[in-house]
């Protein structure tokens, strides 16, 4: 959609660091993290708010968002859990009118650095933060083969 800057990310029109990406989604960076590997999971189509998106397409996003939040523990992240939010339209504080699913990595005991990055959300080295969750989605996938 013309003005949307998720939409701009998706035609490669604006940059960001990509995590993944298929024909439905695509997974990358949040430009400012709560905590290290804060990503967002959107659908490639436009779709300005839950009210307007397709309920499977929303399962697929929850799908890959699940599947993060596993990457997220078993890579260089080595996280401990993680916080999954949707802000769904302007009352519960969304900002960027096309779905997008946060995928916010948490270790046990960060409420200080969560509750820091919370107010600063400054940005964290890209290239070895994507790195660090993309090794966690290629263990996932080897877990999966082995079984
Ligand atoms: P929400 O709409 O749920 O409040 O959050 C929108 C999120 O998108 C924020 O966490 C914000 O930092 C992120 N964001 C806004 N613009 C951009 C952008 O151009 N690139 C990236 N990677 N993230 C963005
Ligand atoms: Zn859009």
């Amino acid at each position: 959609m013309n003005g949307c800057i998720f939409c701009a990310i998706v035609a490669g029109e604006a940059p960001a660091t990509k995590i993944f990406e298929d024909d439905t989604l695509v997974a990358f960076l949040d430009i400012r993290p709560i905590t290290r590997g804060h990503t967002l999971v959107i659908p490639k189509s436009h779709a300005s708010d839950l009210d307007h998106l397709d309920p499977e397409l929303g399962g697929v996003l929850f799908g890959f968002g699940h599947r993060l939040a596993k990457a997220m523990r078993r890579g260089g992240l080595a996280a401990d859990g993680a916080n999954l939010l949707i802000n769904d339209g302007k009352a519960a504080f969304q900002t960027v009118h096309h779905v997008h699913l946060h995928v916010i990595p948490r270790h046990s005991g960060d409420i200080l650095r969560f509750a820091r990055g919370f107010v600063l959300r400054r940005p964290h080295d890209r290239d070895s933060t994507a790195a660090a969750i993309r090794s966690g989605l290629d263990r996932l996938a080897d877990e999966e083969k082995a079984v």
